[in-house]
């Protein structure tokens, strides 16, 4: 660095960028007349990469063209900085209809792991309904991070990857009720223990022995 910034605009804090700013920027200088922006009001919005960008499944065929798209983007005003935070956006999640939310972080994540839930559990029933019984990557995550917990010297990615590698096969509740009867057992040294055939299987199957044709 040679020079210093010579411009006036240079050291206005709306164009400092944050560290994710992909050099999107949406300037708010002028009002809608041309006239400078109030001092208050005056700032950059400075827009990320795009994090994910997916065709959401929409029931009209005529708009299906429409991008469900998820990036950051952040306000920084030119003269103080309250209030500023990055907003996770959301466009187009309902295709068709001028339909966007910004939302904190908190309430992104609280909304994500909400869809996922959702999704989950009816996910689960359509399974049930075609005779599927196999956990998705998600659910084996969630075992994991469940059996992590009761055994934090069992690292979860290793717990993960037994899941993922060698149960995934299994059904979600038995592959949960074995590696809960290990982990719970302290003579069990490592979660491997959980491929071999013992009390831990049969303790999944307790209530089921009626209605399921293998014996495990
Ligand atoms: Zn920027």
């Amino acid at each position: 660095m040679t020079t210093a910034p010579t411009t006036p605009t240079a050291q206005l804090r709306g164009n400092a960028c944050p560290t994710w700013c992909a050099g999107f920027h949406v300037p708010h200088r002028t009002d809608h007349h041309g006239n400078p922006a109030h001092p208050e009001d005056a700032g950059v919005e400075h827009g990320s990469a795009t994090i994910d960008e997916w065709h959401v499944q929409a029931t009209m065929t005529a708009l299906q063209d429409e991008v469900t798209r998820v990036t950051v983007t952040e306000f920084r005003h030119d003269h103080h900085n309250d209030d500023e935070l990055p907003l996770i956006q959301a466009s187009a999640v309902n295709p068709g209809h001028l339909c966007s939310v910004g939302l904190y972080p908190s309430d992104a994540r609280r909304l994500g792991e909400a869809l996922i839930l959702a999704a989950d559990m009816v996910e689960d029933r359509i399974r049930a309904m075609r005779g599927e019984q196999s956990m998705n990557d998600y659910e084996a995550d969630r075992i994991a991070a469940a059996i992590g917990v009761m055994r934090p010297d069992w690292p979860v990615p290793s717990v993960r990857t037994l899941i993922r590698e060698r149960l995934q096969d299994r059904p979600r509740r038995d592959v949960a009720v074995a590696l809960a009867w290990i982990a719970s057992d302290s003579a069990t040294k490592t979660p491997a223990r959980v491929l071999e055939s013992g009390p831990w299987w049969l303790a999944a199957a307790a209530d089921l022995h009626d209605t399921r044709e293998e014996g495990k």
